[in-house]
């Protein structure tokens, strides 16, 4: 069925009486409501997921490619509703790298789950001994998710799951569930019954899934300290794990950058999605010979991105998702004023207005050590750090326990790589900031989590190495 926009895909996914309001962020209107799931609903959609996987598992590989590219044709034709509610949800606005962009990434990374042919591998074959490598099915897998980016997070937990003959019970963040039953919603009538259950619930839902014995893996995305309490959640039962879990970005530009020609892909690395993004440019290092030069570079971007309601199609940057993100940017931004560091632009919320919106926010002439720099701000206020060299720079991008993304910017690709080879990051970008793709592995190093996702090791990371000796 099509729905052609989010009031009609809202009367599909809603209940018929009560449930919990979910409000806009931009406005403070409803959206919509939310029937919160218990955890004995988390239970049963366990063991119905459990009950469904080996059928979905004896279809193989082709035939679930079939239905999962059929889920993302369905995506596609609903692609405006799922887009419109996202916004209203979340927050992001339909324009620039926001929510058409971000429907449009689950189609595609729900495809891209679908393009590699895993085959078994042949370890040894000497003529004496013959060893292969299988890839098989885990069972039911558990997928717990964050609100900033809901449908593409959710796509990435469940697409390679799915994929690999997996059943999956999700769990999606509290703060926007509407978003991820709708597109669960989507898939759900294009996929057999059974193998895909979103269950809308809290804290608690995502503990008893994480310690379920029948939850054979655990997919998560959010921030560290609840990467943390699952490991510790999940021991009992030896669960694999592949945690995406907080980060604090270092951008490292060198002194042979042009400033000018740098100013907007810096700007997008640091405020996509109103900064409210895992390998977003969260702390800038830049030389002091061209400092003032990027500075102003950035400025001139920045002061030109309009921000406001999402379904304003001038819009480009929005709200923060909620009152306790907003809390947070706001806090570490007053201490970064406080110590004397110079607000270039924005730093000046509208505490009258309605929403949560904090102005796109730069602050220079910052001490290395504040906690704007030193805490993930997860928002659209970046600290500008002004270092004597390049030596200094990794130092400080190597200081934190974070190591999620980095960036170099350089005109001299080989200097570049010879600095990215230093930095402790799960993936650094050369000449951009958090530029992802379907075919690239991507997970964080240090306590910005571990495991890979997307391409084929994301694929793999699915399933159960099983090696035939003879
Ligand atoms: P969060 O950790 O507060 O919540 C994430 C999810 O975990 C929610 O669904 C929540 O209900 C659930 N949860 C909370 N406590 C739990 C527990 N004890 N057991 C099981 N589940 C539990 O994160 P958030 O605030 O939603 O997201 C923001 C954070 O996520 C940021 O730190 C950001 O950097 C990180 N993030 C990382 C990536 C990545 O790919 N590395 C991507 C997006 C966001």
């Amino acid at each position: 069925m099509s729905y052609s926009n989010a009031e009609e895909l809202l009367t599909a996914i809603q209940p018929a009486t009560g449930g919990t309001e979910i409000l806009d962020p931009a406005t403070g209107e409803l959206v919509g409501r939310v029937a919160q799931g218990s955890v004995s609903d988390l239970e049963a959609a366990v063991d119905a997921a459990h009950a469904a996987q080996p059928a979905w598992d004896a279809l193989g590989h082709e035939e679930r490619k079939r239905l999962l590219n059929s889920a993302a044709d369905n995506i596609e034709a609903n692609a405006e509703a799922l887009a419109q509610l996202l916004s209203r949800e979340q927050g992001k606005p339909l324009n620039g790298p926001n929510a058409r962009f971000e429907v449009g990434g689950a189609a595609a990374w729900l495809r891209a789950a679908t393009a590699y042919d895993i085959e078994p591998e042949v370890v040894v074959d000497d003529g004496e001994t013959y060893a292969t490598k299988h890839y098989r099915a885990l069972g039911v897998v558990g997928a717990i998710g964050p609100w900033n980016w809901p449908m593409m997070i959710s796509i990435w937990q469940l697409a390679p799951s799915l994929r690999m003959g997996n059943t999956v019970v999700m769990k999606p963040s509290e703060y926007t569930p509407l978003s991820v039953l709708a597109l669960g919603h989507i898939l759900n009538e294009v996929l057999p019954a059974g193998v895909l259950h979103i269950v809308a619930g809290g804290r608690d839902v995502g503990e008893k899934l994480s310690s379920h014995p029948l939850i054979s893996k655990i997919m998560f995305t959010g921030s560290t300290p609840t990467g943390k309490a699952i490991i510790r959640s999940s021991a009992d039962t030896v669960k694999r794990l592949t945690l995406e879990l907080g980060g604090n970005d270092a951008g490292i530009v060198l002194e042979d950058a042009d400033p000018q020609a740098i100013a907007e892909d810096l700007f997008w690395g640091a405020f996509i999605n109103t900064g409210q993004t895992c390998a977003a440019l969260k702390r800038l290092y830049v030389p002091e010979a061209i400092y003032d030069q990027v500075c102003e570079a950035l400025t001139n971007v920045a002061a030109k991105m309009p921000m406001g309601v999402g379904l304003d199609e001038n819009n480009v940057l929005g709200p923060l998702q909620n009152k306790a993100q907003f809390d947070i940017v706001a806090d570490l931004v007053q201490d970064a004023v406080d110590s004397g560091a110079k607000v270039l632009l924005g730093g000046n919320p509208d505490l009258q207005a309605p929403g949560y919106f904090y102005p796109t926010t730069l602050i220079a002439d910052i001490d290395p050590q504040n906690r704007l720099v030193t805490e993930e701000q997860f928002g659209p206020a970046l600290p500008i750090i002004k270092v004597k060299d390049v030596e200094e720079a990794i130092g400080h991008a190597n200081a934190l326990e974070t190591g999620l993304g980095a960036s170099v910017w350089s005109s001299d690709r080989q200097q570049a790589l010879a600095v990215a080879a230093r930095i402790q990051a799960g993936t650094v970008w050369i000449n951009s900031h958090g530029t992802i793709d379907p075919r690239i592995p991507f997970g964080g190093a240090k306590q910005s989590g571990y495991g890979l996702e997307f391409g084929l090791d994301g694929l793999k990371s699915l399933a159960q190495p099983q090696l035939i000796k003879g």
